[in-house]
């Protein structure tokens, strides 16, 4: 039946009438409506950490629910899972002395941490700090500053020019920052934000020197580095936000996704206590910007049980623990004649990637690949001309192997089809 239901990123000529409805989820499964169950090798989009169907963080949110649901944070209200869960965060996070921006998603985080860098500028004396610089196929969420600063090309066209003070280096060179750097002027330039590894472009890890590269770049010009965690935090690199793996002190981190596993919509921005001192020294700096549902009760509540759950279970370091075992299961794939190439190894994120001239024969190969292996009973999502993996933490090592499985099994019929 023709659904009413709008789905993002989706060609609804196609979906509308073709629905594939989940119903329930237990660990790494979930189950459709007629009761096949499939392994989510994606942790649905790259944020169920924790595993599926974990009463223990539905009864955090519901106890929260009948206690105080929701209440706004504006001023100098507060709640306890805030507090908590802005508490926790903040220890947890490599910087010293951080304070904690609370949004309900990864796109309002990225606009919020762009608008604190800016405003931190503002608050130095340094107004003219507006320029932000993102990478080549990176992802910033879809909201106003995201959509401007996107790295994917094909997800800026037909909505004009959102941020005109923002520009795009190549994402694997630290050269290409310094350059844009001196190229806008040092002293325009507010911030620059990147994904430790990139996830919707292609899953992208740095090469070797990178992070501590641009980080050091950005100190040596003053420009404010934000690291947008959303999906590498959480443990999905192994360790709490993903950048600890090189080192380095971000200025600004943007996280969503896992700080909830997704039970709950929630995100935010950990800020250095160097950025936020303004605010939280000068009366009269106050940060203009901050959404309804910033803070709320049941979500905060929500994360901390998640936190709790990813802190007693290991999650996290089981992460960095399994990375091998994923990459070993994956990177066999590498001698198929479809593939081109197997990116894995940095934490529970991988993705496979397709030859060049298969999309010349076959436009649609990436979703019909994503299909085949569905119909094996394994989910992968699809990228630009690759899939993605990135499971939940808590998969273990037959359920590892059988993506590797799927994949295979899935490589040779779509082989087929493509008349190999
Ligand atoms: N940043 C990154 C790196 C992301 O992957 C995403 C979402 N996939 C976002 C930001 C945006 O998050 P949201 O969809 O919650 O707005």
């Amino acid at each position: 039946m023709e659904t009413a239901l709008w789905h993002p990123f989706s060609d609804m000529a196609v979906v509308r009438d073709e629905e594939f409805v989940l119903e329930r989820g237990e660990d790494v499964w979930v189950y459709d409506a007629a009761g096949n169950r499939y392994l989510d090798a994606t942790a649905s989009l790259w944020y169920a950490n924790a595993g599926h169907g974990r009463t223990e963080i539905a009864d955090a949110a519901a106890e929260q629910m009948r206690k105080l649901a929701g209440y706004s944070i504006f001023g100098d209200f507060a709640n306890e899972p805030a507090r908590a869960l802005a508490g926790r965060l903040a220890d947890l996070a490599p910087m010293p002395d951080a304070k904690v921006f609370l949004t309900t998603g990864g796109g309002e985080a990225i606009d919020s941490a762009v608008k604190i860098a800016r405003r931190y500028h503002d608050a130095q004396g340094q107004p003219e700090r507006v320029h932000v610089i993102s990478r080549t196929n990176s992802y910033h969420g879809t909201n106003g500053i995201g959509t401007g600063v996107a790295g994917i090309d094909a997800n800026r066209i037909g909505f004009g020019e959102i941020l005109p003070s923002s520009s795009r280096v190549a994402y694997d060179s630290v050269d290409a920052l310094r350059e844009e750097i001196r190229r806008v002027g040092p002293d325009r330039v507010a911030a620059f934000l990147f994904e430790p590894v990139i996830g919707a472009g292609g899953v992208l890890a740095p090469p070797e020197g990178y992070v501590q590269g641009v980080v050091d770049v950005c100190r040596e010009y003053g420009v404010l580095v934000i690291a947008d965690a959303v999906i590498c935090g959480f443990g999905r690199l192994g360790t709490w936000f993903g950048v600890e793996r090189w080192g380095v002190e971000p200025d600004l981190i943007t996280f969503a996704k896992g700080v909830t596993s997704g039970y709950l919509p929630m995100g935010g921005v950990v800020v250095h206590g160097r950025v936020a001192e303004p605010f939280w020294e000068r009366p009269g700096t106050t940060l203009r910007h901050g959404a309804t549902y910033s803070g709320h009760p049941a979500c905060c509540a929500a994360a901390l049980a998640n936190l709790d759950i990813l802190a007693r279970d290991n999650l996290v370091e089981r992460g960095r623990l399994l990375e091998d075992e994923l990459a070993a299961a994956l990177k066999p794939l590498t001698a198929h004649p479809l593939v081109r190439e197997v990116r894995a190894g940095v934490g529970l994120l991988a993705a496979v990637e397709l030859q060049p001239e298969l999309f010349d024969r076959l436009p649609s190969a990436v979703p019909d690949l994503s299909l085949l292996i569905r119909q094996r009973g394994v989910l992968t999502r699809t990228l630009a001309k690759a899939l993605a993996v990135s499971p939940p933490l808590t998969i273990r090592s037959p359920e590892i192997n059988e993506i590797g499985r799927a994949f295979a099994a899935g490589l040779d019929e779509l082989a087929q089809k493509a008349g190999e």
